[in-house]
């Protein structure tokens, strides 16, 4: 397929905004003991989460936005979904790779989420940031490194979560998502509190379209095939970890505990 033409960022909602939906995701969050008090950091961390889809960055990122105030996030995924919910150029064209468990291409990402991070002037050495679902592929961590290393900065620290992928497939069939705040909500262990309807506005809560048993197992074997290579890159910086388990309480105070031994 082609690849897309890029729509010009004037288009994405603004980074501020999508702050906003990653942060508001943490409200519906069962474990509440992280946000009673929040920290700081000495040094900036760029943050990169690598994970099979399902694996829980969304919700990881919702953690330590609640826990360390000071850290933006900016998810690929959030972003091209709301470009489809927008109804843009962009969504339309990167709607047909979604729903088919592929990846958009290398080159509209990169632009895409480039422009991004230049947009919201987080490429300095004071900013901190992470990133979930970019880079995704070799390509694309290569240009991204192009771009933050003109600004002298660099990703210094990637996690990779590694889950089970048989825990991951029963964890997607029981995903419901608030579309309008990507709040994730699970009917086992993070159920809403009123059936099917969201926490904090109690408008109904939807499947994603790339949820169905068929296109998740597309994705979670492009997510595969792409892995070994992201993690050669990040390996040779010295900057990959992987942090294990198969919940996202049992990750996210492996995570914490990482961050904080390294970055305050
Ligand atoms: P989850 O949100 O469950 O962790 P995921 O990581 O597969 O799963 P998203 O990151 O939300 O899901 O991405 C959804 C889809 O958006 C992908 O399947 C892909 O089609 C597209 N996409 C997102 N980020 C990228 C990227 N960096 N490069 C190419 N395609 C992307
Ligand atoms: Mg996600």
């Amino acid at each position: 397929m082609r690849p897309l033409a890029h729509s010009g960022t004037r288009a994405i909602p603004s980074i501020r905004h999508q702050i906003t939906r990653i942060r508001g995701q943490f409200s519906n969050s069962s474990n509440s003991s992280t946000i009673s008090s929040s920290m700081s950091l000495t040094r900036p961390l760029r943050l990169l989460l690598l994970g099979a889809p399902g694996s829980g960055k969304g919700t990881q990122t919702s953690r330590l936005l609640a826990k360390f105030p000071s850290i933006h996030a900016l998810s690929s995924g959030d972003i091209l979904r709301s470009q489809v919910a927008l109804g843009t150029q962009l969504g339309k064209e990167a709607s047909q790779y979604i729903n088919n468990g592929g990846l958009v291409p290398d080159t509209t990402m990169v632009s895409l989420i480039t422009d991004q991070l230049k947009q919201s002037q987080w490429l300095n050495n004071h900013t901190s940031w992470t990133l979930d679902g970019f880079p995704r592929t070799a390509q694309q961590a290569v240009a991204l490194d192009e771009v933050l290393d003109k600004s002298g900065v660099g990703i210094n620290l990637v996690v990779e979560l590694d889950v089970d992928q048989k825990v991951i497939l029963d964890r997607i069939e029981a995903r419901w998502i608030h579309a309008a705040s990507n709040r994730i909500y699970n009917l086992d262990y993070n159920p809403p509190k009123v059936p099917f309807k969201d926490d904090v506005t109690g408008e109904p809560l939807v499947k994603r379209k790339d949820d169905t048993a068929e296109v998740f197992q597309k994705r979670l074997d492009t997510y595969n095939d792409q892995l070994r290579g992201l993690k050669a890159f990040y390996k040779e910086k010295g900057v990959l970890h992987t942090v294990a388990g198969n919940t996202s309480d049992i990750i996210y105070p492996k995570l914490e505990e990482l961050i904080l031994e390294k970055f305050s």
